[in-house]
């Protein structure tokens, strides 16, 4: 195999612009050119992960199968290429640090004053290297969360300069900028597009390609007039528009030809243009199914990123289904007896969201004490798996204490309880149960038969579990305990099978659904709620 070619891909003028929707896309189009790829992010925050960041911070936490808690933007590297990340595809200024700190503690700098050149710098550059060494990848892409401009920045941006010059041909470096319509004068301007591309340049950086973000297509004279003012070809000037769905995404920049002018600034050979079959017939199966099958996310965080796997798994299992699911936000902590049947009104199925902490949570349970007795599609993710175990307790078990000890440590029915390997863990970062395990599903049950198989390995990111000393009273009441790790005998799964839908899983499974793999459980929920609204 020739040497790893690296991209990197910076954002200008405005976050929120989709550099992670734009990173995935080049994935994807290089991907189906043949070559092995992966794709990394670095974000500038100190936090060690994002695992101890609030969702209304950087939106959902995503999960990785080797266990590391990471920007959401992994999930769509995962769900566009179908790629398995790993920890080594996300770093944060806080993991950059901790590493060099830790160093400096062992001794390995000799007594040199650490700085942030060249120490930080250096060691960002061994991280954007490690999986291009590994020798597995043709192209190694690397995201910067941020902006430029941003001081923290810096020290990324730094680490690219030097990987620009170390690299020569074989790296890249793509900027993303946004073209603002200024409707009053009824024109898009492209000054924040130049000065951003000045302030790159500014830090040593020369960027080959721009992708710009508009709301209006960008003219031949716009884009010859960016591409001179800021060095770069006019083919290398991209516009991404927005787009009915992101994975239009690709699509349109295979047209504008953004991988084969990577390519060529490569030196390498362009060859012909893949058809995409795939992903084509993906998008037009979603675009012909406009039957709107309508789905209420019972949760506490009114944001769209916090659920975002969640939401794009659902919207495949649509597709997949030839439906157009809608999904509609039901704040938990709106929900009691009074208002549930209200608030729950007019959905095809639900589901009971994943959450920490106390806020919201007697609403979810009155969500799923509700589903449960009018044998609604519902579909609960950790948390929620939780809830509708307290549920089942409180009002068919008649445990009216029964609790989560994350809610309630003293409760006398403590259904869910820590986990023994949480009962010491005194930091919060990274500690929880965190990534894919394996889980047995029983023979004869509705999840066995969704899945086609007896062994599944899913990813899990908690600290309580489900208390088997109350397995065989769920059992014999109905609640079904159908998945279980083959090793520690965790509860993963629970079902009750007489209603027509009504499942709980501890792990996430949002986290494996891709484009072209959506996942069997939302699949099969999706089909229950068409099912439900016949
Ligand atoms: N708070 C619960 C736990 O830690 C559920 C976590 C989640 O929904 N991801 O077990």
């Amino acid at each position: 195999m020739s040497e790893t070619k690296y991209i990197f891909v910076t954002g200008g003028v405005a976050s929120s612009l989709g550099k992670g929707i734009i990173a995935a896309s080049i994935g994807k189009l290089l991907q189906a050119r043949g070559f092995n790829i992966t794709i990394q992010k670095f974000d500038p925050y100190i936090n060690i992960d994002p695992g101890t960041l609030n969702p209304y911070e950087h939106g959902e936490c995503y999960v990785t199968d080797d266990g590391q808690e990471t920007d959401l933007d992994l999930g769509h590297y995962e769900r566009f290429t179908g790629i398995k990340t790993t920890r080594y595809n996300n770093f944060t200024t806080g993991k950059i640090y901790q590493s060099v700190i830790d160093k400096e503690r062992r001794g390995d700098y000799l007594g040199k004053t650490i700085q942030v050149i060249p120490h930080i710098t250096d060691e960002i550059k061994r991280d954007m290297l490690y999986l291009g060494k590994t020798k597995k990848y043709d192209f190694v892409i690397t995201e910067i969360g941020g902006t430029v401009g941003d001081i923290e920045g810096q020290p990324f941006l730094e680490a690219i300069r030097q990987l620009k010059w170390d690299l020569g041909k074989n790296a890249v470096c793509i900027h993303l900028t946004y073209v603002p319509y200024l409707a009053a004068a009824g024109e898009l301007k492209t000054k924040p597009t130049q000065h951003s591309v000045k302030e790159l340049q500014s830090l040593g950086i020369q960027p080959d390609i721009l992708v710009l973000r508009a709301e209006h297509e960008l003219g031949t004279g716009l884009r010859r007039k960016i591409a001179a003012f800021c060095n770069v070809s006019p083919e290398a000037v991209v516009q991404s528009l927005d787009q009915p769905t992101i994975y239009e995404v690709p699509l349109r920049m295979q047209e504008q030809g953004l991988d084969a002018t990577i390519l060529r600034k490569l030196d390498m050979p362009v060859g012909e243009t893949p058809g995409l079959g795939p992903w084509r017939s993906f998008l037009d199966r979603r675009h012909k199914a406009t039957e709107i099958i309508n789905i209420g996310l019972v949760g506490k965080y009114d944001l769209q990123d916090a659920y975002k796997s969640i939401l794009e798994a659902l919207s495949q299992a649509g597709t997949y289904n030839d439906r157009k699911v809608k999904c509609h936000f039901i704040n938990s902590e709106k929900i009691d007896n009074t208002t549930v049947a209200d608030k729950l009104a007019g959905m095809d199925g639900y589901v009971i969201c994943p959450g920490f902490g106390q806020r919201g949570i007697e609403g979810k349970i009155i969500a799923a004490q509700y589903c449960r007795e009018h044998n609604k599609p519902t579909f609960g993710i950790c948390l929620g798996m939780q809830m509708m175990v307290i549920e089942f307790g409180r009002n068919v078990l008649g445990y009216s204490d029964a609790n989560s000890v994350e809610m309630d440590n003293k409760t006398a029915h403590n259904v869910i309880d820590l986990m023994e390997d949480q009962k010491n863990i005194t930091n919060m970062g990274g500690t929880m149960r965190l990534g894919g395990y394996e889980c047995t599903l029983r023979e004869g049950s509705r999840v066995r038969e969704i899945y086609g198989k007896e062994i599944i390995r899913e990813r899990h990111r908690h600290r309580y579990e489900f208390n088997n000393d109350y397995r065989a009273a769920y059992e014999q009441a109905g609640m079904e305990c159908v998945g279980t790790n083959p090793d520690t005998d965790l509860v993963e799964i629970v079902e009750i099978p007489t209603l027509t839908w009504y499942v709980g899983t501890q792990f996430h499974p949002e986290y494996s659904s891709t484009v072209l793999k959506p996942h069997p459980l939302f699949l099969d929920f999706v089909k229950a709620a068409i099912e439900n609204k016949k």
